[in-house]
């Protein structure tokens, strides 16, 4: 699957909304989709835009889905997983000298990242990332390949010299998450691993390019998959992360008001 920020797509419907903007400036809002209708070329059908002028049929994407993730897009990630599921072998891209990884346990907090920092695959729009406890991760092959993104960062990013990968990121400094690795579960040929959660950082898609008008049709999509979606991460992470920071500052919590 390929898929860019360029596409002609996102470019048709801003000529449209420049249009509507610029040649009908009198033309009340519940008038223009009639304009739109009336000066403009039909939409597409079986369209994302269909869906949108739609409204309703928003949820009904199915058939003309953004990338959001192959897991995703393949329902693969959506899959339960296995009870006793005793983790597997993440590899990096490379054809020969593969930088290897092995878990011992299953991830917990599964879920999709539409951060800027988190490894995402050619033409996704997210990452899916999930957490071992580092004991439970160790490098098996070809070391000596990894680098870390960005050393200044909570998270270092452990990512292959060569293909660019990220095989794992691991916390040293003091925070909510440390003592968990984050590692991407599609780097694994086992299956059973925890489905995806939830989509976390939906808005952050913005800030690399999606048209703001697409986030909701993204959103959409996400629900349509059965998942919820959130602009930072889910409410239990984002309260545990609360708890940590209140717990450090010596709050005193009530639960009498
Ligand atoms: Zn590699
Ligand atoms: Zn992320």
């Amino acid at each position: 699957m390929h898929w860019n920020w360029d596409w002609g797509l996102d470019s048709w419907i801003r000529e449209r909304k420049v249009y509507i903007s610029t040649d009908s400036p009198k033309v009340p809002t519940t008038h223009q989709s009639n304009l739109t209708t009336k000066f403009l070329p039909p939409l597409p059908t079986n369209h994302l835009f269909q869906t949108i002028k739609n409204g309703k049929d928003i949820n009904k994407m199915a058939s003309t889905p953004l990338p959001l993730h192959p897991l995703l897009d393949t329902g693969a990630g959506l899959k339960p997983s296995k009870d006793t599921f005793p983790g597997g072998t993440l590899s990096c891209h490379c054809s020969t000298n593969k930088v290897t990884v092995e878990l011992t346990s299953n991830v917990a907090h599964n879920h999709a990242c539409g951060c800027s920092k988190c490894w995402k695959p050619s033409g996704a729009l997210f990452s899916i990332v999930g957490v071992v406890p580092r004991e439970n991760l160790r490098v098996t092959a070809n070391e000596a390949k990894l680098s870390i993104v960005d050393a200044a960062a909570p998270i270092q990013r452990y990512a292959c010299t060569e293909c660019g990968v990220h095989l794992f990121g691991r916390i040293e400094v003091e925070h909510p998450f440390k003592g968990l690795d984050f590692v991407h579960v599609e780097l694994s040929e086992e299956e059973g691993w925890q489905p995806v959660q939830f989509a976390g950082f939906v808005s952050s898609l913005i800030g690399q390019g999606l048209d703001p008008s697409l986030a909701d049709v993204v959103r959409a999509q996400v629900k349509g998959l059965g998942l919820e979606s959130y602009d930072a991460l889910s409410p239990a992470l984002m309260d545990a992360i609360a708890k940590w920071n209140a717990e450090r500052d010596g709050v005193v919590f009530r639960s009498k008001f």
